[in-house]
């Protein structure tokens, strides 16, 4: 432990972030870098538990009291290898997890949590920063030959790992560019864009070859690939979106919000795309939806230049507190405010919506909602009830369903012949990531349903240990928990 009266002496800092009026103007990342020393004191916090649950809330199993202790003695190389040990990729957790972590984090049972998210993000800035971040691609190879499909948070994890263990892997992209949700859902002021490329250049320098524009299934013949591979992972993701088949469903306005959020994203890395444009400059909009999708939303119309932005969300509004069925340390159901929340939004909780209304020519001119409870029955879950003469009308040019994701597209499974659960996630236990299918794999939101990034490496990494013990009889590759050998 560093200082053992650091957590009395220093009290929880983050990032500040830009004013909103400046942030508005662009898409630009707008947190504000912290002097190291601000950082090394917030390392200085940590308690260096005895159990240390900030390990347990981590899906990666993250060393956290180590690398907070090394960045508190200004040991910022060692701590950038303690990180890299368990997380292919903090730069994106640093800047996108939720931070479980820091919600199990003992210290905050009765103080402000350590600030493990913002540490994460400054180790490793501060490691590419420094060129301690290079290439270091296996020294033999084993002649067993990979193809990982889809190259989002898992794909791109499962590939490094398995390159590692000195296997030749192709990663197959049916998209023009690499990074899956990272690049084309999650908007560049949450994470820019140049923060996959300049990984992935390191990946390719490690030998990883990928193949863009390889939609497997499609132009990319799944059987071939089966064949010309000893191992298949699939990391395709949960992309079929929720609908909302409502009376004046296809109005003109009413918008999947990732056909939104894509096309946001290829237009502002200049990317081209052939769909009509999706602006929100000058317009009412709703977003439906209050999760992270929503979210994306009302910040994207916000630099579009929306008129106004209300969210709806069809839960009951949560606490600002824990909930007393949520004690510490478990993840809690609390009202979460994002900056893009921040940035100008009316959130209505408790709403759902009956019906789009339309002009003569078919255009989205408003919509009819009603408000909602939750009635919980003991032994039961709580079931939706329309509250009676609730009915509104709501005025609006457009709307963006943030709906959640159904689960896995059935291209791959019907290709692959692969068994289902209820979701339509592609079924593999735990305990091999192994499909029915015998030398096909899978991870990340194909596997789990829509989750996290934290998940998707987990995942990602789990399936390659497995992979690769399926080839070799056994794998040196870590299983979270292991403790592996420090490496970036
Ligand atoms: C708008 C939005 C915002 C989000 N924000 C956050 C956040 O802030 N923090 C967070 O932790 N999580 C967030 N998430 C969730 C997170 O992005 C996902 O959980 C994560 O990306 C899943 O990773 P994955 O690799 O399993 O799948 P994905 O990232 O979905 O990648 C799957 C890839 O597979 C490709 N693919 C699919 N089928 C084929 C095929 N047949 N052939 C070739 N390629 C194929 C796809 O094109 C895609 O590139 C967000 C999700 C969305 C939609
Ligand atoms: S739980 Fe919090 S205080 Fe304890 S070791 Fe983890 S980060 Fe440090």
């Amino acid at each position: 432990m560093g200082k053992v009266t650091g957590f009395l002496e220093y009290k929880r800092e983050v990032e500040d972030y830009k004013p909103v009026e400046e942030r508005l103007k662009n898409y630009e990342e707008f947190a504000v870098k912290m002097a190291k020393s601000r950082v090394e004191n917030q390392g200085a916090r940590c308690m260096d538990c005895g159990i240390p649950f900030c390990h347990s809330g981590c899906p990666l199993g993250n060393l956290i009291p180590d690398f907070n202790d090394k960045v508190y003695n200004g040991k910022w190389k060692e701590a950038a290898e303690i990180l890299h040990a368990t997380n292919n990729f903090p730069e994106f957790t640093g800047r996108l997890c939720p931070a479980p972590c820091e919600e199990a984090c003992v210290l905050g049972i009765n103080e402000d949590p350590v600030t493990i998210e913002n540490i994460e993000k400054n180790i490793v800035e501060e490691a590419f920063k420094n060129g301690w971040i290079t290439a270091k691609p296996p020294k033999s190879r084993t002649g067993k030959k990979v193809a990982v499909i889809g190259s989002g948070p898992a794909g791109l994890a499962a590939a490094q790992q398995l390159n590692r263990a000195g296997h030749s892997v192709t990663v197959y992209e049916r998209d023009a560019k690499v990074g899956g949700l990272l690049r084309y859902g999650i908007p560049d002021f949450k994470m820019e864009k140049h923060i996959i490329d300049r990984r992935v250049e390191v990946m390719k320098e490690e030998g990883i070859l990928f193949e863009t524009n390889a939609h497997v299934g499609v132009n990319v013949d799944a059987s071939v690939l089966k064949k010309e591979h000893d191992a298949v992972v699939l990391c395709g993701g949960a992309t079929v979106r929720r609908g909302l088949p409502i009376q004046g469903a296809d109005a003109k306005g009413v918008y999947q919000a990732m056909d939104f959020l894509k096309q946001n994203n290829k237009r502002v890395s200049g990317e081209n795309f052939e769909e009509a444009e999706i602006s929100a400059k000058g317009k009412r909009v709703i977003v439906i939806g209050g999760g992270d999708t929503g979210s994306d939303c009302i910040g994207t119309s916000n630099r579009h230049g929306a008129v106004s932005v209300t969210n709806f969300e069809i839960l009951s509004k949560p606490t600002i507190e824990r909930p007393e069925a949520q004690p510490w340390p478990f993840w809690p159901m609390r009202l979460r405010t994002s900056t893009s929340h921040k940035e100008g939004v009316e959130r209505v909780f408790s709403i759902s919506t009956k019906a789009f209304k339309k002009d003569i020519d078919g255009n989205l001119t408003g919509l009819v909602t009603c408000e909602v409870e939750w009635v919980k029955t003991p032994g039961k879950r709580p079931q939706l009830r329309e509250v009676p003469n609730s009915e509104k009308h709501w005025d609006c040019d457009m709307v963006l369903l943030a709906l959640g994701f159904t689960g896995s597209e059935t291209t791959l499974v019907e290709q692959f012949g692969l068994e289902t659960d209820m979701r339509t996630n592609i079924k593999a236990p735990e305990t091999n990531y192994q499909t029915n299918v015998n030398n096909v794999f899978v991870a990340g939101d194909m596997r789990r349903g829509q989750s996290l990034i934290v998940w998707a490496i987990s995942e990602g990494r789990q399936a390659a240990h497995h992979v690769d013990k399926y080839l070799m009889g056994k794998s040196d590759l870590p299983l979270k928990g292991d403790g592996d050998l420090p490496r970036i």
